[in-house]
């Protein structure tokens, strides 16, 4: 039986698993599939403390695993398909094989939101992407005019990143003032290949019958005008949401499905922790979430020292 299982290798999943694992309690970290999360899909982070000069997401999240697994984390490639948390110890489902454990934190993190519009879904992977960092060299764009949607930082590193493949980037936002850092907003709205697109929303991807993008149709969100603009690719970049549709009904969530802890990073049920982005709709920064892994992990071994006296 395990003492610690931890679902999730983001900021938040692997900084638990240093803990715990400091705590000799040899963590059982599943990696879901997205190992690292969302972080690996950035390219420069700026504002995690300690790198002067910015640090590779892939990296940072690499040597945070390593770190872990130095003091006994054991992380493994696998899928959390169901969960059990009727009785103690706790029984996880992952890839077929069931593990029991005296205590679980859910460290899951949150996936890209999606606009759902026509075409979005048809045409993701042939021009549609939540990811810039990960798609954007590839030579469909080159030299393309591509449309980025959304208005927070995400967004606007995404447009800023874009302009080394793109001929130009538009900057397609559905208010006219980004919800985005001064920072990160200056960077995309005085940047020469940037064309920022004010109060507008996209309605339709194009063309679903050629089986690649083509343009998107957008709609003046004042005035209700639609035109279609020419593109050879579209960044979705507006925000995520929490990945913990599995924990639904059975520990205690917000009405958008971020999980409420009681106190600290504990659920409602004893036991259970919670930690990063799926438990935060407020600041979700790769800092905070390693805080609130830290905090967690604290929790669990508390929760097992109370437990084993
Ligand atoms: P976000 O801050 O939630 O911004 C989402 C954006 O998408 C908002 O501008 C929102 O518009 C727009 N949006 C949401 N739903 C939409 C829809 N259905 N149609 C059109 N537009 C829609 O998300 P994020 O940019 O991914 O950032 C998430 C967190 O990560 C933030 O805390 C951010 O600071 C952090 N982050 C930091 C960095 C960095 O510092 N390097 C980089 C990336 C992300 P409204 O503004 O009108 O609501």
């Amino acid at each position: 039986m395990e003492k610690v299982v931890i679902m999730g290798t983001g900021c938040a999943g692997l900084t638990a698993a240093l803990y715990t694992a400091r705590a000799n309690l040899a963590p059982l970290v599943l990696t879901g599939t997205m190992p690292g999360g969302l972080l690996t899909t950035t390219s420069i982070v700026e504002n995690y403390p300690g790198f002067p000069e910015g640090v590779d997401g892939f990296k940072l999240m690499t040597d945070m695993q390593k770190q872990a697994e130095r003091f006994g984390a054991r992380v493994k490639f696998a899928k959390v398909e169901s969960i059990d948390f009727s009785k103690t110890p706790f029984s996880i489902t992952a890839d077929e094989e069931v593990i029991k454990t005296q205590t679980f934190i859910i460290a899951s993190g949150a996936s890209h939101r999606h606009l759902g519009v026509p075409g979005e879904e048809l045409l993701e992977t042939k021009g549609v992407t939540y990811c810039a960092t990960c798609d954007g060299a590839l030579p469909v764009f080159r030299d393309k005019p591509l449309v980025v949607v959304g208005g927070g930082d995400s967004a606007c590193e995404e447009a800023v990143y874009l302009t080394r493949f793109g001929s130009k980037v538009y900057l397609i936002h559905r208010r006219d003032k980004l919800r985005a850092s001064p920072i990160m907003a200056a960077r995309a709205q005085t940047h020469p290949k940037i064309e920022m697109v004010w109060n507008t929303v996209v309605t339709e991807i194009y063309d679903v019958a050629k089986d690649q993008v083509t343009g998107v149709r957008l709609q003046d969100a004042k005035t209700g005008k639609e035109r279609v603009l020419d593109c050879a690719g579209v960044f979705i970049a507006i925000g995520h949401v929490p990945n913990t549709q599995l924990f639904k009904g059975v520990i205690d969530m917000d009405e958008h499905g971020y999980i409420r802890p009681v106190r600290g990073g504990q659920t409602n049920v004893p036991g259970v922790f919670v930690a990063g982005d799926c438990a935060d709709s407020v600041y979700r920064q790769a800092v905070t979430a390693a805080g609130m892994g830290c905090a967690a992990a604290i929790d669990a071994e508390r929760y097992l020292s109370a437990l084993n006296q």
